[in-house]
Protein backbone atom coordinates (compact mmCIF):
# COMPACT_ATOMS: atom_id res chain seq x y z
CA UNK A 1 0.00 0.00 0.00
CA UNK A 2 1.22 3.29 -0.77
CA UNK A 3 1.10 6.09 1.56
CA UNK A 4 -1.77 8.55 0.59
CA UNK A 5 -1.00 12.20 -0.38
CA UNK A 6 -0.63 14.43 3.04
CA UNK A 7 -2.90 17.34 0.72
CA UNK A 8 -5.54 15.13 -0.96
CA UNK A 9 -5.68 13.54 2.34
CA UNK A 10 -7.04 16.14 4.57
CA UNK A 11 -9.55 16.81 1.91
CA UNK A 12 -10.70 13.11 2.15
CA UNK A 13 -11.32 13.88 6.23
CA UNK A 14 -12.78 17.05 5.42
CA UNK A 15 -15.32 15.33 3.14
CA UNK A 16 -16.41 13.26 5.54
CA UNK A 17 -16.41 15.08 8.86
CA UNK A 18 -20.49 15.59 9.11
CA UNK A 19 -20.13 18.51 11.08
CA UNK A 20 -21.77 21.64 9.57
CA UNK A 21 -19.98 24.51 9.35
CA UNK A 22 -17.02 22.94 8.63
CA UNK A 23 -14.42 24.93 6.96
CA UNK A 24 -11.58 23.80 4.87
CA UNK A 25 -8.15 25.68 4.42
CA UNK A 26 -6.17 23.07 3.47
CA UNK A 27 -6.85 23.46 -0.15
CA UNK A 28 -4.68 24.58 -3.00
CA UNK A 29 -7.35 26.53 -4.88
CA UNK A 30 -9.05 29.60 -5.00
CA UNK A 31 -12.54 30.22 -4.34
CA UNK A 32 -14.45 32.63 -4.69
CA UNK A 33 -16.76 35.12 -1.61
CA UNK A 34 -19.25 32.74 -2.16
CA UNK A 35 -17.26 29.70 -1.65
CA UNK A 36 -17.00 28.59 -5.36
CA UNK A 37 -14.80 27.83 -7.69
CA UNK A 38 -15.10 30.59 -10.06
CA UNK A 39 -15.24 30.19 -13.53
CA UNK A 40 -13.99 32.99 -15.28
CA UNK A 41 -15.64 35.02 -17.99
CA UNK A 42 -13.20 35.26 -20.30
CA UNK A 43 -13.01 31.40 -20.03
CA UNK A 44 -16.84 30.70 -20.18
CA UNK A 45 -16.81 33.46 -23.26
CA UNK A 46 -13.97 31.11 -25.27
CA UNK A 47 -15.32 27.97 -24.18
CA UNK A 48 -19.01 29.06 -25.22
CA UNK A 49 -17.42 29.95 -28.95
CA UNK A 50 -15.45 26.67 -29.06
CA UNK A 51 -18.62 24.91 -28.17
CA UNK A 52 -20.74 26.32 -30.75
CA UNK A 53 -17.80 25.89 -33.50
CA UNK A 54 -17.57 22.09 -32.77
CA UNK A 55 -14.71 21.24 -34.19
CA UNK A 56 -13.30 17.77 -34.10
CA UNK A 57 -10.64 16.93 -31.76
CA UNK A 58 -7.46 15.21 -33.59
CA UNK A 59 -4.44 14.92 -31.46
CA UNK A 60 -2.84 17.72 -30.77
CA UNK A 61 1.19 17.89 -31.64
CA UNK A 62 3.59 16.39 -29.09
CA UNK A 63 4.65 19.93 -27.89
CA UNK A 64 1.11 20.87 -27.83
CA UNK A 65 -1.21 23.79 -29.14
CA UNK A 66 1.55 26.25 -31.24
CA UNK A 67 -0.83 29.19 -30.51
CA UNK A 68 -0.86 28.34 -26.71
CA UNK A 69 2.91 28.06 -26.40
CA UNK A 70 3.11 31.19 -28.10
CA UNK A 71 1.23 33.29 -25.70
CA UNK A 72 2.57 31.56 -23.15
CA UNK A 73 6.35 32.72 -24.00
CA UNK A 74 4.87 36.23 -24.04
CA UNK A 75 3.15 35.72 -20.39
CA UNK A 76 6.51 34.40 -19.31
CA UNK A 77 8.80 36.39 -20.66
CA UNK A 78 7.41 39.43 -22.11
CA UNK A 79 6.56 41.02 -25.55
CA UNK A 80 9.90 42.85 -25.85
CA UNK A 81 11.76 39.27 -24.75
CA UNK A 82 15.49 39.35 -26.26
CA UNK A 83 15.39 35.46 -25.89
CA UNK A 84 11.99 34.85 -27.49
CA UNK A 85 13.18 36.87 -30.24
CA UNK A 86 16.69 35.04 -30.73
CA UNK A 87 14.61 32.08 -30.45
CA UNK A 88 16.47 30.99 -27.70
CA UNK A 89 13.71 29.17 -25.89
CA UNK A 90 11.80 26.26 -26.46
CA UNK A 91 8.24 25.77 -24.85
CA UNK A 92 6.19 22.82 -24.96
CA UNK A 93 2.40 22.60 -23.69
CA UNK A 94 2.17 20.21 -20.50
CA UNK A 95 -0.55 18.36 -18.66
CA UNK A 96 -0.18 21.15 -15.58
CA UNK A 97 2.63 22.72 -13.91
CA UNK A 98 2.90 19.30 -13.03
CA UNK A 99 3.85 17.28 -15.97
CA UNK A 100 6.43 20.50 -16.64
CA UNK A 101 8.25 19.72 -13.54
CA UNK A 102 8.39 15.80 -14.46
CA UNK A 103 8.89 16.15 -17.86
CA UNK A 104 11.71 18.79 -17.10
CA UNK A 105 13.21 16.57 -14.35
CA UNK A 106 13.00 13.05 -16.79
CA UNK A 107 15.05 15.00 -19.23
CA UNK A 108 17.33 16.84 -17.18
CA UNK A 109 18.52 13.18 -15.20
CA UNK A 110 19.06 12.14 -18.88
CA UNK A 111 21.58 14.80 -19.30
CA UNK A 112 23.29 14.97 -15.74
CA UNK A 113 23.37 10.69 -15.07
CA UNK A 114 24.14 9.35 -11.96
CA UNK A 115 25.59 12.74 -10.25
CA UNK A 116 22.10 14.71 -10.42
CA UNK A 117 21.10 17.16 -7.74
CA UNK A 118 18.64 19.33 -7.31
CA UNK A 119 18.20 21.79 -4.55
CA UNK A 120 14.52 23.03 -3.12
CA UNK A 121 14.03 25.48 -0.58
CA UNK A 122 12.94 24.45 3.25
CA UNK A 123 10.03 23.99 2.82
CA UNK A 124 8.48 23.57 -0.36
CA UNK A 125 5.48 22.04 -1.98
CA UNK A 126 5.42 18.33 -1.19
CA UNK A 127 5.23 17.35 -4.94
CA UNK A 128 8.54 18.60 -5.32
CA UNK A 129 10.54 16.57 -3.75
CA UNK A 130 8.39 13.29 -4.79
CA UNK A 131 8.72 14.48 -8.57
CA UNK A 132 12.06 14.65 -8.68
CA UNK A 133 13.18 12.04 -6.55
CA UNK A 134 11.06 9.30 -8.68
CA UNK A 135 13.38 10.90 -11.61
CA UNK A 136 16.35 9.32 -10.00
CA UNK A 137 17.62 13.24 -8.77
CA UNK A 138 19.99 13.42 -5.09
CA UNK A 139 17.58 15.86 -3.48
CA UNK A 140 19.00 18.47 -1.54
CA UNK A 141 17.45 21.25 0.20
CA UNK A 142 18.74 25.21 1.36
CA UNK A 143 17.70 27.24 3.87
CA UNK A 144 14.38 29.43 2.91
CA UNK A 145 11.94 30.11 5.49
CA UNK A 146 12.96 31.75 8.96
CA UNK A 147 10.30 30.67 11.76
CA UNK A 148 11.45 33.61 13.93
CA UNK A 149 10.64 36.60 11.56
CA UNK A 150 7.73 34.59 9.57
CA UNK A 151 10.52 35.48 6.49
CA UNK A 152 13.41 34.65 4.52
CA UNK A 153 16.04 33.31 5.23
CA UNK A 154 18.20 35.24 2.97
CA UNK A 155 21.53 34.85 4.17
CA UNK A 156 21.13 31.21 5.17
CA UNK A 157 19.94 30.58 1.93
CA UNK A 158 23.01 32.26 0.14
CA UNK A 159 24.86 30.09 2.10
CA UNK A 160 23.52 26.75 0.91
CA UNK A 161 22.99 27.99 -2.91
CA UNK A 162 27.12 29.29 -2.51
CA UNK A 163 28.09 25.63 -1.48
CA UNK A 164 26.21 23.67 -4.19
CA UNK A 165 28.12 22.07 -6.87
CA UNK A 166 28.47 23.56 -10.08
CA UNK A 167 25.71 22.04 -12.67
CA UNK A 168 23.28 21.99 -9.80
CA UNK A 169 19.22 22.48 -10.43
CA UNK A 170 17.92 25.32 -7.97
CA UNK A 171 14.11 25.14 -7.74
CA UNK A 172 13.12 28.58 -7.13
CA UNK A 173 9.27 29.70 -6.76
CA UNK A 174 8.91 32.36 -8.86
CA UNK A 175 6.43 34.25 -6.54
CA UNK A 176 3.73 33.40 -3.81
CA UNK A 177 5.96 30.67 -2.34
CA UNK A 178 3.89 27.28 -1.46
CA UNK A 179 3.60 26.47 1.41
CA UNK A 180 5.03 29.79 3.37
CA UNK A 181 4.01 33.10 1.19
CA UNK A 182 7.24 34.36 1.47
CA UNK A 183 8.80 35.81 -1.49
CA UNK A 184 12.24 37.48 -2.74
CA UNK A 185 12.25 41.07 -3.76
CA UNK A 186 13.74 42.14 -6.96
CA UNK A 187 16.91 43.13 -5.19
CA UNK A 188 17.11 39.46 -3.95
CA UNK A 189 16.80 37.55 -7.04
CA UNK A 190 19.55 39.81 -8.52
CA UNK A 191 21.72 38.57 -5.59
CA UNK A 192 20.49 34.89 -5.94
CA UNK A 193 20.64 34.63 -9.69
CA UNK A 194 24.57 36.45 -9.59
CA UNK A 195 25.52 33.64 -7.44
CA UNK A 196 23.73 31.11 -9.16
CA UNK A 197 25.49 32.14 -12.69
CA UNK A 198 28.70 32.36 -10.74
CA UNK A 199 28.72 29.25 -9.46
CA UNK A 200 27.26 27.89 -13.09
CA UNK A 201 23.96 26.43 -11.16
CA UNK A 202 20.70 25.52 -13.29
CA UNK A 203 18.23 27.74 -11.90
CA UNK A 204 14.84 26.06 -12.80
CA UNK A 205 11.84 28.64 -11.96
CA UNK A 206 8.25 27.07 -10.33
CA UNK A 207 5.89 29.55 -11.60
CA UNK A 208 2.36 28.30 -10.36
CA UNK A 209 0.73 31.46 -9.23
CA UNK A 210 1.52 34.56 -11.84
CA UNK A 211 -0.97 37.23 -11.36
CA UNK A 212 -1.64 35.88 -7.89
CA UNK A 213 0.63 38.25 -5.77
CA UNK A 214 1.69 41.67 -7.62
CA UNK A 215 0.51 41.04 -11.25
CA UNK A 216 1.27 39.15 -14.29
CA UNK A 217 4.30 41.61 -15.56
CA UNK A 218 5.65 42.11 -11.72
CA UNK A 219 5.12 38.53 -10.72
CA UNK A 220 7.48 37.66 -13.60
CA UNK A 221 10.23 39.68 -12.07
CA UNK A 222 12.97 36.48 -11.73
CA UNK A 223 12.26 35.24 -15.25
CA UNK A 224 13.09 39.09 -16.47
CA UNK A 225 16.06 39.33 -14.12
CA UNK A 226 17.59 35.81 -15.51
CA UNK A 227 17.06 37.33 -19.13
CA UNK A 228 18.41 40.58 -17.89
CA UNK A 229 21.79 38.68 -16.50
CA UNK A 230 22.95 37.27 -19.68
CA UNK A 231 22.43 33.67 -17.80
CA UNK A 232 22.78 30.79 -20.77
CA UNK A 233 20.41 28.60 -19.94
CA UNK A 234 17.35 28.24 -17.45
CA UNK A 235 13.99 26.44 -17.15
CA UNK A 236 10.65 27.59 -16.42
CA UNK A 237 7.67 25.22 -15.67
CA UNK A 238 4.41 27.54 -15.65
CA UNK A 239 0.85 26.46 -14.55
CA UNK A 240 -2.35 28.07 -15.59
CA UNK A 241 -4.49 25.96 -12.89
CA UNK A 242 -4.56 28.51 -10.39
CA UNK A 243 -4.58 32.58 -12.87
CA UNK A 244 -7.11 30.80 -15.30
CA UNK A 245 -9.29 28.77 -12.83
CA UNK A 246 -8.65 25.68 -14.82
CA UNK A 247 -7.58 23.68 -12.31
CA UNK A 248 -8.86 20.58 -13.93
CA UNK A 249 -8.09 20.95 -17.32
CA UNK A 250 -4.36 20.48 -16.65
CA UNK A 251 -2.80 23.57 -18.19
CA UNK A 252 0.64 23.96 -17.93
CA UNK A 253 3.81 24.42 -19.86
CA UNK A 254 7.91 23.73 -20.12
CA UNK A 255 10.14 26.25 -21.40
CA UNK A 256 13.66 25.57 -21.20
CA UNK A 257 16.42 28.54 -22.35
CA UNK A 258 19.54 27.46 -24.46
CA UNK A 259 22.35 29.37 -25.30
CA UNK A 260 21.07 30.09 -28.68
CA UNK A 261 19.06 29.42 -31.35
CA UNK A 262 20.64 25.82 -32.22
CA UNK A 263 20.49 24.31 -28.59
CA UNK A 264 16.48 25.78 -28.25
CA UNK A 265 15.84 23.43 -31.18
CA UNK A 266 17.81 20.54 -29.83
CA UNK A 267 16.06 21.34 -26.24
CA UNK A 268 12.51 20.70 -27.72
CA UNK A 269 13.41 17.70 -29.76
CA UNK A 270 14.45 16.42 -26.30
CA UNK A 271 11.19 18.06 -24.53
CA UNK A 272 9.65 15.84 -26.89
CA UNK A 273 11.00 12.78 -26.81
CA UNK A 274 10.08 13.36 -23.16
CA UNK A 275 6.70 14.04 -24.10
CA UNK A 276 6.61 11.20 -26.20
CA UNK A 277 8.03 8.41 -24.15
CA UNK A 278 5.27 9.83 -21.07
CA UNK A 279 1.98 11.04 -22.33
CA UNK A 280 2.53 10.92 -25.42
CA UNK A 281 0.55 14.49 -26.42
CA UNK A 282 -1.13 16.56 -24.20
CA UNK A 283 -4.84 17.36 -24.42
CA UNK A 284 -7.03 20.27 -26.57
CA UNK A 285 -9.59 21.73 -24.00
CA UNK A 286 -7.47 24.00 -21.29
CA UNK A 287 -5.56 24.98 -23.92
CA UNK A 288 -7.78 26.03 -26.45
CA UNK A 289 -9.35 28.26 -23.62
CA UNK A 290 -6.20 29.80 -22.65
CA UNK A 291 -4.78 30.61 -25.72
CA UNK A 292 -8.40 31.85 -26.89
CA UNK A 293 -7.95 34.50 -24.24
CA UNK A 294 -4.90 35.61 -24.19
CA UNK A 295 -4.73 35.29 -28.04
CA UNK A 296 -6.84 38.34 -28.17
CA UNK A 297 -5.96 41.83 -26.48
CA UNK A 298 -9.94 42.41 -25.63
CA UNK A 299 -10.04 39.01 -23.35
CA UNK A 300 -6.48 39.02 -22.42
CA UNK A 301 -7.02 42.60 -20.67
CA UNK A 302 -10.47 41.44 -19.33
CA UNK A 303 -8.58 38.26 -18.27
CA UNK A 304 -6.33 40.72 -16.41
CA UNK A 305 -9.23 42.43 -14.34
CA UNK A 306 -10.97 39.27 -13.76
CA UNK A 307 -6.98 37.95 -11.73
CA UNK A 308 -7.00 41.52 -10.25
CA UNK A 309 -10.27 40.60 -8.53
CA UNK A 310 -8.48 37.18 -7.16
CA UNK A 311 -5.68 38.89 -6.10
CA UNK A 312 -7.22 41.94 -4.69
CA UNK A 313 -10.06 39.70 -2.48
CA UNK A 314 -7.13 37.73 -1.20
CA UNK A 315 -5.30 41.22 0.03
CA UNK A 316 -8.64 42.18 1.68
CA UNK A 317 -8.52 38.69 3.32
CA UNK A 318 -4.92 38.66 4.28
CA UNK A 319 -5.69 42.29 5.78
CA UNK A 320 -9.30 41.53 7.64
CA UNK A 321 -8.15 38.33 9.16
CA UNK A 322 -5.08 40.31 10.70
CA UNK A 323 -7.09 42.53 11.55
CA UNK A 324 -9.75 40.28 13.10
CA UNK A 325 -6.85 38.54 15.24
CA UNK A 326 -5.43 41.91 16.75
CA UNK A 327 -9.04 42.63 18.07
CA UNK A 328 -9.19 39.22 19.74
CA UNK A 329 -6.08 39.98 21.03
CA UNK A 330 -4.41 37.12 19.77
CA UNK A 331 -0.52 37.01 19.09
CA UNK A 332 0.82 39.51 16.16
CA UNK A 333 -0.48 37.84 13.22
CA UNK A 334 0.63 40.92 11.07
CA UNK A 335 3.54 39.22 9.15
CA UNK A 336 -0.07 37.44 7.03
CA UNK A 337 0.54 41.10 5.40
CA UNK A 338 3.59 40.36 3.88
CA UNK A 339 2.96 36.73 2.88
CA UNK A 340 2.24 36.81 -0.95
CA UNK A 341 -0.47 34.53 -3.02
CA UNK A 342 -2.55 32.10 -1.62
CA UNK A 343 -0.96 30.52 0.72
CA UNK A 344 0.02 31.87 4.49
CA UNK A 345 2.64 29.96 6.99
CA UNK A 346 0.84 31.06 9.86
CA UNK A 347 2.97 29.78 12.39
CA UNK A 348 0.46 27.45 14.04
CA UNK A 349 2.14 24.32 15.49
CA UNK A 350 0.57 21.07 14.69
CA UNK A 351 -0.90 20.83 17.80
CA UNK A 352 -3.02 24.31 17.26
CA UNK A 353 -3.61 22.72 13.88
CA UNK A 354 -5.03 19.47 15.39
CA UNK A 355 -6.88 22.07 17.89
CA UNK A 356 -8.33 23.78 15.70
CA UNK A 357 -9.46 20.67 13.54
CA UNK A 358 -11.13 18.57 16.32
CA UNK A 359 -12.79 21.48 18.25
CA UNK A 360 -13.70 23.87 15.33
CA UNK A 361 -14.02 21.63 12.09
CA UNK A 362 -11.41 24.17 10.64
CA UNK A 363 -9.25 22.29 8.50
CA UNK A 364 -5.52 23.73 7.74
CA UNK A 365 -2.23 21.44 7.23
CA UNK A 366 -0.18 20.11 9.82
CA UNK A 367 2.63 22.29 9.05
CA UNK A 368 0.43 25.21 9.38
CA UNK A 369 0.05 26.25 6.07
CA UNK A 370 -3.32 27.73 5.62
CA UNK A 371 -5.04 29.24 2.29
CA UNK A 372 -5.93 32.74 2.59
CA UNK A 373 -7.74 32.29 -0.86
CA UNK A 374 -10.13 30.01 0.86
CA UNK A 375 -11.21 32.73 3.33
CA UNK A 376 -14.47 35.10 2.53
CA UNK A 377 -16.76 37.35 4.34
CA UNK A 378 -18.99 34.65 6.14
CA UNK A 379 -16.15 32.55 7.25
CA UNK A 380 -13.73 35.14 8.33
CA UNK A 381 -14.71 36.08 12.20
CA UNK A 382 -15.15 31.57 12.77
CA UNK A 383 -11.63 31.45 11.68
CA UNK A 384 -10.36 34.61 13.36
CA UNK A 385 -12.30 33.87 16.47
CA UNK A 386 -11.04 29.77 16.43
CA UNK A 387 -7.31 30.97 15.82
CA UNK A 388 -7.21 33.27 18.61
CA UNK A 389 -8.36 30.50 21.14
CA UNK A 390 -6.02 28.01 20.10
CA UNK A 391 -2.70 30.37 19.71
CA UNK A 392 -3.95 32.46 22.72
N1 LIG B 1 4.16 24.13 -8.46
C1 LIG B 1 3.63 24.61 -7.33
C2 LIG B 1 4.50 25.40 -6.42
C3 LIG B 1 2.30 24.36 -7.03
O1 LIG B 1 1.79 24.85 -5.90
C4 LIG B 1 1.51 23.61 -7.93
C5 LIG B 1 0.07 23.33 -7.66
N2 LIG B 1 -0.30 23.09 -6.38
C6 LIG B 1 2.12 23.13 -9.08
C7 LIG B 1 3.44 23.42 -9.32
C8 LIG B 1 1.38 22.24 -10.06
O2 LIG B 1 0.41 22.84 -10.74
P1 LIG B 1 -0.67 22.00 -11.58
O3 LIG B 1 -1.83 21.83 -10.69
O4 LIG B 1 -0.94 22.89 -12.74
O5 LIG B 1 -0.08 20.71 -11.99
Amino acid sequence: MAPGDPILGLTETYLADPRPGKINLGVGIYIDEQGRIPLLPTVHEVEQALVAAGKPRGYLPIDGLAAYNRVTQQLLFGTESSLLAAGRVATAQTIGGSAALRVAADLLKQVAGAGAKIAISNPSWGNHHVVFRTAGFELLDYRYYDAASHGLDFAGMLEDLGKLEPGTVVLLHACCHNPTGVDLDAAQWQQVIALLQERKLLPFIDMAYQGFDKGTEQDATAVRLLEASGIEAFVVANSYSKSFSLYGERVGALSMVGADRDEAARLLSKIKQTIRANYSSPSTHGASLVAGVLGSTELRARWEQELGEMRSRIHAMRAGFVDKLAVLGAPDFSFINKQAGMFSYSGLSKAQVHRLRDEYAIYALDSGRICVAALNRSNLDTVAAAVAAVSG
